[in-house]
């Protein structure tokens, strides 16, 4: 792997993960109306990505368990906001947020989509970062580009995390870290840094929760 493009985590950071992650998480809500948020008082990252990028196996894996995302397969539940707590003080929101580029949603759909995310990232004060999931084996898609230019505007932080890493080849994965990084070094909102995981193979989990917990300094670690 690309040596700079790799963040590196002391045992330390990957420790608070691990704490941060071995409370249960509680599901809190499913939002459709940008009023419907709950209130904007804690730390808060979300994870978004085209439907079938692996989102529901990554929180899942994330979180040790099979039950978190399974609302995101509900249907009316896939172009929600859910929103998730984590810590033992659910000192911390995780929010799932809607799976985009099916291919047999509604326009209209999509319009009122696109118009929720779009409140929500210019909106949400908390918001530390987004982690964007783009598929190891395709890159990042047009479609993904549409989420990052919502995200450059709305100013929001947001981070590559590479889904289904065990997919590829090593060589593979590494020239599309590379072609990712490239791209993302001419966005300005992009945190340069990229992660590779898999929730198949457990590969980058430990890193992505250590990310998230670095979000959350004053989370109530015990
Ligand atoms: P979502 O639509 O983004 O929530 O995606 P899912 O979590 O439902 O996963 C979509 C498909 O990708 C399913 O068939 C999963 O079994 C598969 N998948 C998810 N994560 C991984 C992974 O880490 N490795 C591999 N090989 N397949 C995965």
């Amino acid at each position: 792997m690309n040596a700079t493009d790799t963040p590196e985590f002391t045992p330390d950071e990957i420790a608070s993960g691990e704490a941060l992650f071995k409370a249960p998480s509680v599901f809190v809500k499913g939002v459709t109306s940008i009023d419907a948020l709950p209130a904007d008082d804690k730390p808060e990252v979300a994870f978004a990505g085209r439907s079938n990028v692996g989102k529901s196996s990554l929180i899942n894996a994330l979180t040790s368990r099979r039950t978190l995302a399974r609302v995101s397969v509900t249907p009316g539940r896939t172009r929600e906001l859910n929103f998730f707590t984590l810590g033992h003080a659910e000192e911390v929101y995780l929010v799932d947020m809607p799976g985009y580029g099916y291919a047999k949603a509604p326009k209209t759909a999509v319009r009122g989509w696109t118009r929720l995310i779009g409140d929500y990232l210019k909106g949400r004060r908390e918001l530390k970062r987004v982690f964007l999931l783009i598929d190891a084996r395709h890159g990042i898609k047009a479609n993904d580009r549409e989420t990052m230019k919502l995200m450059d505007e709305s100013a929001v932080s947001y981070q590559a995390v590479l889904t289904k890493a065990d997919k590829p080849k090593a060589s593979e994965l590494e020239a599309v870290i590379a072609k990712v990084g490239e791209e993302l070094a001419k966005h300005p909102a992009a945190y340069p840094k990229i992660l590779a995981t898999s929730a198949r193979t457990g590969m980058g989990i430990p890193e992505l929760r250590a990310a998230v917990a670095a979000l959350a300094p004053n989370s109530v670690v015990r």
